[in-house]
């Protein structure tokens, strides 16, 4: 195999490559052709040289003995553990043999990609894959995998992947991470977070368990798996009924508040917390520290749609920024994922056109 590691030495500015929000920028730096240390890069306007210890030792995993560095050819039975390296021309020549069987006794539609990120941007997620696959006329799988029922859940609620700008979050006074461990996953939101509560911000996390999000807000609310939207829907009963809520607001940006407030009539805190395990007075002061507190952020985590329900999880939260009218204020309303200012045009890099061609139609 050819190589494209530039043997040049220096240090390179660079781009954190993982699926991860922050998006941190690096400095690479390089001698005798090898990466020899990776850190952050100060002058990013926002990551400021800040970087997750997995990526500081990053080096480490690249030239670990115990890498992968060649295709392994299972040679016991499944699961007994058992390969054997193999050269990629091999690999590629048995992969070749298996899938033109398939596709002339099956048709392509036999084989179905399965993949999502990891550690690689649009081109090599999004992009040539796809390509590839509508090319051959694989079966198709809406992708992605893990993410796509809380992106829907969203859109349906706020129209797309929209949400507050992190910058403007140093000025939210009550930050709710609902089902994110953002001391983990989301490093410089968590910094946003605590300039904000210099200022006087609060901080609540809701979660399963108490992860490091959890031990260092100012309340942790433990709940039971895959029953926020109930706890949204109690929270919404008592906006409503105590009269924290912004009608002038709904009235000009939302469509169907008076039926929200007609259906959320049956989740009283009592019904809610028999659903949540959340007790009836920690229900109370949330939904009221909400409804009271301007701007207000909630930050929507990816582990709430994985459950059964959870699109719908995710649908419910970000109902409650537009019934407090959260919106209106800077640093004010939700954030899931601000994709959607980023589209582009995925038509292009996808070229679902290529299905016209597929291998099952020349055959
Ligand atoms: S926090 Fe870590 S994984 Fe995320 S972008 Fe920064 S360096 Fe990459």
């Amino acid at each position: 195999m050819q190589s494209f590691v530039s043997k040049e030495d220096g240090i390179f500015p660079s781009v954190c490559s993982l699926d991860c929000p922050d998006q941190c920028g690096l400095l690479v730096h390089k001698k005798a052709g090898k990466i020899i240390k990776i850190e952050g890069d100060p002058d990013h306007p926002v990551t400021q040289g800040a970087i997750c210890n997995k990526v500081r030792h990053m080096t480490e995993r690249l030239y670990d003995s115990k890498r992968l560095t060649t295709p392994l050819k299972r040679v016991g039975a499944k699961g007994e553990g058992k390969f054997a390296p193999i050269s990629w021309e091999d690999a590629i020549e048995i992969i070749v043999s298996n899938w033109k069987k398939l596709i002339e006794n099956e048709g392509p539609e036999s084989i179905l990609p399965y993949s999502f990120y990891g550690n690689m941007g649009n081109i090599n997620a999004e992009g040539m894959d796809r390509r590839f696959f509508h090319r051959l006329g694989a079966s198709q799988l809406d992708r992605t995998i893990c993410q796509t029922a809380g992106s829907v859940g969203y859109r349906y609620t706020m129209g797309g992947a929209y949400g507050t700008d992190p910058e403007e979050t140093t000025e939210t006074k009550l930050f709710i991470f609902w089902g994110i461990n953002a001391v983990s996953t989301n490093m410089h939101q968590m910094m946003l977070a605590q300039k904000a509560r210099k200022n006087g911000a609060k901080i609540i996390v809701i979660d399963v368990h108490n992860n490091q999000t959890g031990k260092m807000a100012d309340w942790f609310i433990p709940i039971i798996p895959g029953t926020d939207s109930a706890l949204a829907l109690g929270m919404m009963h008592i906006l409503f009924k105590e009269k924290l809520v912004n009608e002038p607001f709904m009235k000009e940006y939302t469509v169907g508040y008076q039926q929200l407030e007609e259906h959320v009539k049956q989740y009283d805190p009592e019904t809610v917390s028999a659903i949540t395990g959340v007790p009836v007075d920690d229900i109370y002061k949330l939904a009221r520290m909400y409804g009271a507190t301007s701007p207000s952020l909630i930050r929507i985590g990816n582990g709430l749609q994985h459950h059964d329900n959870g699109g719908m999880i995710v649908r419910t939260i970000s109902c409650l920024p537009a019934v407090t009218g959260a919106w209106l204020e800077k640093g004010g309303g939700a954030l899931k994922s601000n994709s959607g200012f980023l589209s582009y045009n995925s038509v292009a890099l996808q070229r679902p056109d290529l299905l016209k061609n597929k291998l099952g139609c020349l055959t």
